[in-house]
């Protein structure tokens, strides 16, 4: 045990552990950034970056850093929807395109930023327990390889530790909107199969299917079904992954002429979002909120978390509020700003056929490069989907449809 007690403790150092203690770090506090990995390390994402996280990493000056690996910008989102295709372009306010950098590259570049920056970084370090005191988190305990016991304090432990958050379940936080696994999905990695800067998805009858570019000229390509079939599915996953994209033949074609370099890779998971703070305690990313991956929106969410964590514990730690007021802010920035997308993301995921008005709304859009682009840009995370689905914005693009129509 020692007797130095940390600003934070932070739990878990990838894409929302990382930047809060990189964050806090370069606001000159005492920051512990501790994971049982050690990186460069892997983990199943298939890491796809809207422009929103391109913007954080320009931000924080890494940017550079990521663009210096290789990794190509993604100009174009592509809706495949079988009779037509949205294709549109997911520039934000600031970045104009996405990246995919492969976690091994993204999330070592993060610890690094994290480790320049002053925090003291232990990887290979597992945390068994959180500590508390009288009803308040003060730390955690655990060991290196290997190791002893070791118990280490802070004024906060931010848990950043994911999906199966050992600091959330020991805290138990309310949970609200949760929602069970809704589709499950594998993924694998492809050699020749170019995609020319775009991210392509394939929307078919319970089946849903995307590729886009990586580092080392590699192509990422996922195909999901219903958690209903995740059982039955599994038992032969190239078969359906392959079967899913017969639905799709001349991207199909496409990927008969490539080589696949890796094993499929694949989960199903579960919709939550937890209250974010209680005494001594925070969380960021996958721990606090989670949703299923079909819209890619994992990693900058967790970057928006740290930012909007550090802001609220920066406050607080410098006499300013108090860690309530300055948490419940952070809380209700982070479910304002997600929840939209949360309803979104978990009714895609379903797999079932879009309600009528929606089907409308997107045969309206062929044509439309505005309307094409803001579809781009809600499932790139710019632009909110309570924005782009609402009446006015819907109307405008019907009417659109219609004054074409009529034209010719
Ligand atoms: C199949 C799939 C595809 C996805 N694709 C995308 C995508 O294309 N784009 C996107 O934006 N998002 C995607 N996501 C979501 C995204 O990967 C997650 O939202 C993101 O990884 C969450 O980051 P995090 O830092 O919160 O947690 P994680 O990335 O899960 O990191 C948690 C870290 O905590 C460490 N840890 C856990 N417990 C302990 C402990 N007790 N002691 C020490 N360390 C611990 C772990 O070792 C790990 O390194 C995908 C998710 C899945 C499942």
């Amino acid at each position: 045990m020692t007797t130095k007690t940390y600003d934070a403790i932070v739990v878990g150092a990838r894409v929302a552990g990382a930047p809060t203690a990189m964050l806090l770090a370069r606001k000159g506090y005492q920051v512990l950034l501790v994971d049982r990995a050690t990186f460069p390390s892997d983990t199943i994402s298939t890491h796809l970056v809207h422009p929103p996280g391109v913007d954080a990493l320009e931000r924080w000056g890494l940017l550079d850093g990521v663009v210096a690996t290789g990794c190509p910008p993604i100009d174009t989102y592509a809706f495949d929807f079988g009779p037509f295709t949205l294709s549109g372009s997911p520039a934000g306010n600031g970045a104009r395109v996405g990246y995919a950098p492969r976690r091994t590259v993204l999330d070592k570049l993060l610890l690094d930023a994290a480790s320049d920056a002053g925090a003291e970084v232990r990887q290979g370090f597992s945390v068994e327990a959180v500590v508390s005191e009288n009803g308040r988190v003060t730390g955690v305990r655990g060991h290196d390889k290997g190791g002893a016991n070791i118990t280490e304090h802070a004024r906060v432990v931010v848990g950043a530790d994911g999906r199966h958050s050992l600091v959330a379940h020991a805290v138990s936080p309310e949970q609200y909107h949760a929602k069970p696994p809704l589709l499950a999905a594998y993924y694998a990695y492809w050699r020749g199969l170019p995609m020319e800067g775009c991210f392509e998805t394939y929307v078919r009858p319970s089946r849903g299917m995307a590729a886009w570019p990586t580092n080392d000229d590699l192509t990422v390509v996922i195909a999901g079904w219903p958690y209903a079939e995740f059982e039955a599915n599994k038992k032969d996953i190239e078969g359906n992954f392959l079967k899913s994209f017969d639905l799709a033949p001349a991207f199909a074609e496409r990927l008969r002429a490539g080589a696949r370099e890796t094993r499929f890779v694949g989960t199903a998971v579960a919709n939550y979002l937890r209250k974010p703070y209680g005494p001594g305690w925070a969380l960021v990313g996958d721990a606090g909120y989670n949703k299923d991956f079909i819209t890619a929106q994992g990693i900058h969410d967790a970057f928006r978390d740290a930012e909007l964590c550090v802001t609220a514990l920066h406050e607080t730690f410098s006499g300013g509020r108090s860690f309530d007021a300055a948490m419940a802010d952070y809380r209700t920035a982070r479910d304002r700003h997600v929840l939209p997308m949360y309803e979104f993301t978990t009714e895609l995921a379903t797999l079932e056929p879009p309600p009528p008005e929606l089907q409308a709304l997107l045969a309206a859009m062929p044509g439309n490069q505005d309307a094409m682009d803001g579809f781009a840009r809600v499932n790139a995370g710019v632009t909110s989907p309570a924005e782009f689905f609402s009446h006015e914005n819907v109307e405008r693009i019907m009417s659109q449809s219609e004054a074409v129509t009529a034209v010719h």
